[in-house]
């Protein structure tokens, strides 16, 4: 039973907790002013993980960047629920791919003003990847016009410089204060970037001729820019699986090193031509699934891309 000793320290417990939220309330309101007085950070939002890691390594974590689609999510089939809608419309900067990866998203993107969103797929690295691209005759192959209408663009590491480049620009533009240290992670991403690139070049010189096959053709970007050579893929760029007759020339292809598996969809088509073709299976994931959100994320992710390669290459070829 509690003596009336107890009972008063419980209350005096009591007025004291009581003060302290008082104090701790009064300490909230206090930042809250101080937030309203300088700039707010800006809700970044990406659709895939390739744009949320190349927005991370430009703004940090500055900018409060949020990722629509959860990584095992394919981008070519998604559909928008009611709290995506909400968060497109909160956004301060809605970066996306476009129309050729993301359709699901165009009608929602027009809803928001030109200048609340970035298209990648609308600027263009500088510097071209590739010349003209040899064997034209492959079909279904690795040629031009497959490169042009391959979405997959951050596979080119400039590709995404070039995004990092748009992202900075935008915000330095609506926060002035930051420039500095957004042209320094721009730098330091360029820079990062450069280096991987050219020493990639070097290293896949060595698999000039060799010819590789996808499951869905999201690398004729990468492919280009490492002079790596494609001989098709099962599923088309827009994800849709090829007919009979596009699978039975895959089957007719040689000197393939290998298939190219990939872990958003089933890989029984894979194993088949695979085995068909007496080579190994390789899986990559294009969209860098797990790939940590820290400095350097995005060169992490096309390292990761490269380590596929070399493990399609570096055996003996079928
Ligand atoms: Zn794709």
């Amino acid at each position: 039973m509690p003596s009336a000793g107890n009972r008063l320290s419980v209350k005096a417990l009591l007025i004291l907790a009581g003060c302290s939220l008082l104090l701790l309330g009064s300490a909230a309101r206090a930042v809250e002013t101080e937030a309203d007085a300088t700039p707010t950070r800006p809700l970044v939002l990406t659709t895939i993980r390739p744009l949320t890691l190349i927005a991370g390594d430009v703004a940090g974590d500055w900018a409060d960047i949020r990722q629509l689609l959860p990584d095992g999510a394919l981008p070519h089939h998604f559909s928008l629920k009611m709290s995506h809608r909400n968060l497109i419309d909160q956004a301060d900067l809605v970066i996306w791919i476009g129309p050729a990866l993301e359709s699901f998203l165009v009608k929602a993107i027009a809803g928001r003003g030109p200048g609340a969103v970035i298209t990648g797929i609308a600027r263009e690295p500088l510097v071209g990847s590739s010349e003209p691209l040899a064997d034209e005759g492959r079909e279904p192959g690795n040629n031009r016009a497959t490169l042009i209408t391959d979405p997959h663009i951050w596979l080119d590491p400039e590709w995404g410089v070039a995004i990092a480049e748009e992202i900075a620009s935008w915000l330095i533009q609506r926060y002035p204060d930051r420039e500095a240290s957004l042209l320094a992670s721009l730098a330091a991403l360029t820079t990062e970037i450069r280096i991987e690139t050219s020493a990639l070049m070097d290293e896949f010189k060595q698999y000039e001729g060799k010819v590789f096959i996808s499951d869905h053709d999201a690398f004729s970007h990468f492919a280009a820019r490492f002079h790596l050579e494609s001989a098709g893929s099962l599923h088309d760029d827009s994800g849709l699986l090829r007919g009979a007759r596009g699978v039975y020339s895959l089957r007719q292809q040689r000197g393939v090193a290998c298939v190219l598996a990939e872990p958003r969809y089933d890989a029984r088509r894979v194993e088949e031509l695979a085995r068909d073709l007496g080579v190994r299976v390789v899986t990559i994931d294009p969209l860098g699934s797990g790939i940590a959100r820290t400095q350097g994320g995005y060169s992490a992710l096309i390292g990761a891309v490269a380590q596929g390669f070399r493990a399609c290459f570096a055996g003996k070829s079928g």
